[in-house]
């Protein structure tokens, strides 16, 4: 078994996927070492265990609106795009999407996932409540009134195994999205507030070529952003660029036929907000991924100091994302108490591209740059862990739900026990 992206094979002695939480609560019970797997769209070895991988895909459940609080129970195992259309279905939205709907609900959250926009929080951050399994086999139930709350969500899999998740939800809306062509680096760094308020959701495309010239995704939201103008329609120039004559993909030279609809199509959050339709698989996997997410007012300086990297960048680049995000209170959450933007590479699955690392993290790690838990990074973990404030009341959480340690994997062994949280579970 390998994840999605096919370069990280799993250790698990073997694959487990109840269809009862009864069935479910009894594995977990009597395991040593069990592991929560969602669709395994993680670049690293995050999820992997040497013992039991258990999945939750297979248990029944539906989606339970409760129109009168704005919240609805979602099965963690479902896709989060087909989530998001039941609940568009019954006239609901959650606030964002990831750039694509594959990825499961659990493990969107686990990881801190994330869309783009000034106002919108991480995925996580509509998270209300949680149902999971135990490391004793008992089904919790934890909302966030409970004040260990804000440390169960982005949980990595250590805490549990997640069966339904209670999302916040509101009225259904629409999202109109534009592609701006050629907008440079220079404009974007000195309109940055400009660029990223522009619309309810905004992401900066760019491949680090000598150029320095990149693409703006904005979606627009119907009813709160204004329509634009007839010169910006016209092409005009418009946030350091112009408005794109033809559907685009975030990838130069790719066909934009799997891309989401752009050019002003009214269509529903869901159809719109992701970058990639959920019907079609959007690429073969070829790719890695790294993320940082930092303190938004570094960001500028900071995409101007990668500049001295982009020739030794691109070549190793199909892309870079640039998204922002606001401040959350979910205690291992990228964006956790303060504004962030996410500095994104999907890089081509070359070997080249883990010598880059450690030289991505040296400039973007002491400026507070969180990596991004499901993606590549190279980071000392004690420092890792230091650039969470609440890391060690997050280290406390999983010696008191897990004590026996039957969540834990090597990821897990080396974060927590640069905190002086050990424990031998093999
Ligand atoms: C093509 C692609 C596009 C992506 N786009 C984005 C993006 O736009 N924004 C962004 O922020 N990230 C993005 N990601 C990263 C992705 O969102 C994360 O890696 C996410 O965690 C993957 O979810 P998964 O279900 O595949 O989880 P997995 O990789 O299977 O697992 C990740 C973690 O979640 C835990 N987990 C999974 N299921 C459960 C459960 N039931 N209970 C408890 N813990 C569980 C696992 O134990 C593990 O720790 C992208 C990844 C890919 C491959």
């Amino acid at each position: 078994m390998r994840n999605w992206s096919g370069h990280v094979e799993f250790t698990s002695e073997r694959f487990e996927s109840p269809s009862s939480v009864t069935a479910l609560q009894a594995l977990v019970s009597g395991s040593t070492t069990i592991r929560a797997l969602g669709t395994a769209h993680s670049f690293n070895a995050l999820a992997d265990t040497t013992g039991v991988h258990v999945s939750v895909a297979d248990l029944p459940g539906s989606l339970e609106i409760d129109s009168a609080k704005g919240l609805a129970w979602v099965p963690a195992g479902m896709r989060y795009g087909e989530a998001a259309r039941l609940l568009d279905a019954q006239g609901w939205a959650v606030h964002n999407m990831a750039s694509l709907g594959h990825i499961s609900v659990a493990g969107t959250i686990a990881t801190g996932t994330h869309g783009s926009g000034d106002r919108n929080p991480t995925l996580s951050a509509s998270v209300a409540g949680l149902e999971m399994v135990t490391a004793a086999g008992d089904l919790l139930t934890i909302t966030h009134d409970d004040p260990s709350f804000a440390g169960c969500v982005v949980a990595l899999g250590a805490l549990g195994v997640t069966t339904r998740v209670l999302l916040r939800v509101e009225p259904t809306f629409g999202i109109r999205q534009y592609v701006i062509d050629d907008v440079d680096h220079e404009s974007l760094l000195a309109g940055f507030d400009d660029v990223f308020s522009s619309a309810y959701s905004v992401s900066f495309f760019t491949c680090w070529t000598p150029e320095l010239t990149g693409k703006i995704w904005m979606k627009r939201r119907e009813g709160r952003d204004a329509p634009l103008t007839d010169a910006q329609l016209a092409g005009e120039p418009w946030l350091g660029g112009h408005l794109a004559t033809a559907k685009r993909h975030p990838l130069p030279e790719h066909d934009a036929m799997h891309c989401t609809e752009q050019q002003g199509a009214l269509l529903p959050w869901h159809e719109a907000l992701p970058h990639f339709k959920l019907d079609f698989t959007p690429s073969s996997g070829d790719e890695l991924q790294t993320e940082y997410l930092v303190p938004r007012e570094r960001a500028p300086g900071l995409l101007r100091d990668l500049e001295a990297l982009a020739p030794r960048i691109h070549p190793l680049l199909h892309v870079s994302e640039i998204r922002t995000m606001c401040a959350d209170e979910l205690w291992l959450s990228g964006a956790y108490g303060r504004d962030t933007v996410g500095i994104h590479f999907t890089w081509k699955k070359v070997p080249e591209v883990l010598g880059l690392l450690p030289e991505i993290d040296a400039l973007l790690g002491p400026a507070g740059g969180r990596p991004h838990w499901g993606k590549l990074y190279e980071s000392d973990p004690a420092a890792l862990a230091s650039r969470y404030p609440r890391f060690d009341d997050f280290a406390g959480l999983v010696a008191t739900f897990d004590p026996t340690g039957k969540f834990r994997n090597q990821t897990l062994d080396l974060l927590l026990g640069s905190r002086n949280v050990h424990h031998d579970h093999r």
